[in-house]
C-alpha cells in the first residue's frame, strides 16, 4: 500500500487530496521468493561437486598418494563429479529455455507414435543393462499434436529414464499411448521403489527428491520432474503421478489434441 498526495497544480503547496493505491504483491513476493531460492539451490548443488573435484584435484597434485589404485579412484570419482556437474548445467539451461519461451513456443507438428517408439529404441540398451523389461503399448495412429518436437521427447526421455533408475533389477518398465477424448494420454509405469504418500505433492518442485542421497547414487540432478513440468505446460497439459512405496510408479501425462 502506498499513498501519494496531490497539489494544485498553480501551487504546488498545496495539497487538495491523497490517493492511496493498493496492489497484491503477494503473488510478486511469491516468484521473486522462488527465484531467490533457485539460485541459492543452484550455487550449492554446483558447488557440491566443485568441492569434491578440487578436493582430489589438490590431493593428487601433493603427490602424497603413492598407489596406484588410490589415484585411479581418485580420477574416477573426478570424471563422475565432473560428469555430474555438466548433466545440472544442462538440465539448468534447459529448464531456464523451456520457461522463458512459455509464451512463443514452437509449433512442430509431432507424430506422437513416432517419437514415443524412437524412445522406446533409445532407452533399450539402458534398461537391459539393469535387466529391467521395458515394453510398450502405443496406439499405432496416434493423432498429431502441436509443439516443440525436442521438448516432447525430453519429456518421455525424462519419466522413462526415472522409471529405469528407481526400479531395479529384475523389474519391469511399460509405455503406453492411446487416445482419449479430445487428449492422448502416455503412461510410464514402472514396479519399482515407488515414492511416500507425503512426497508426492511437491515431486515437479526443482530440486525436490524424495532422498537426496539415493537421487545422487543413480545421477540425478533434482530438475528432470520439473522440466517435465515444464515441457508439459507448454503443451497446456496435465501430468499426474500415482505411487505406491514397494509396489511402483505411473506418471499419466494427458496432452490436448487441439490446441
Ligand atoms: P532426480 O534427478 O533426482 O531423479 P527428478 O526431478 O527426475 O530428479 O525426480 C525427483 C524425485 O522423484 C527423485 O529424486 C525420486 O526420488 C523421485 N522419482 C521420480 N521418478 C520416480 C520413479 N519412477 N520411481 C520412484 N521415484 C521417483
Amino acid at each position: 500500500v502506498y499513498t501519494n498526495p496531490i497539489k494544485l497544480e498553480n501551487d504546488p503547496t498545496k495539497t487538495i487530496g491523497l490517493v492511496t493505491v493498493i496492489e497484491d504483491v503477494t503473488e510478486i513476493r511469491k516468484l521473486e521468493k522462488m527465484r531467490s531460492n533457485f539460485v541459492t539451490n543452484v550455487s550449492h548443488e554446483l558447488k557440491t561437486p566443485l568441492t569434491s573435484i578440487s578436493g582430489f584435484v589438490e590431493t593428487l597434485k601433493s603427490n602424497t598418494i603413492e598407489d596406484e589404485k588410490t589415484k585411479k579412484r581418485f580420477l574416477d570419482i573426478i570424471d563422475i563429479e565432473t560428469e555430474r556437474l555438466t548433466r545440472l548445467i544442462e538440465d539448468i539451461l534447459t529448464l531456464s529455455e523451456i520457461e522463458s519461451s512459455q509464451h512463443r513456443v514452437l509449433q512442430e507438428e509431432i507424430f506422437p507414435t513416432n517419437v514415443m517408439k524412437e524412445v522406446e529404441e533409445m532407452m533399450h540398451p539402458i534398461a537391459a543393462n539393469k535387466g529391467i523389461a521395458l515394453s510398450s503399448k502405443i496406439d499405432m495412429n496416434l493423432p498429431n499434436i502441436y509443439g516443440n518436437k525436442d521438448w516432447f521427447k525430453q519429456m518421455l526421455i525424462n519419466l522413462a529414464d526415472n522409471a529405469i533408475k528407481y526400479t531395479p533389477h529384475g523389474g519391469k518398465v511399460l509405455l503406453t499411448g492411446y487416445k482419449k477424448h479430445h487428449n492422448i494420454v502416455i503412461t510410464v509405469k514402472d514396479t519399482g521403489i515407488g515414492i511416500p504418500k507425503k512426497d508426492l505433492p511437491r515431486l515437479f518442485e526443482r530440486f525436490y527428491r524424495v532422498d537426496k542421497a539415493r537421487s545422487r547414487k543413480v545421477g540425478g540432478t533434482g530438475l528432470g520432474l520439473a522440466i517435465v513440468k515444464h515441457i508439459v505446460l507448454s503443451f497446456k497439459g496435465r501430468v499426474k503421478v500415482n505411487s505406491e512405496e514397494g509396489k511402483g510408479t505411473e506418471f499419466t501425462v494427458i496432452l490436448p489434441i487441439k490446441k
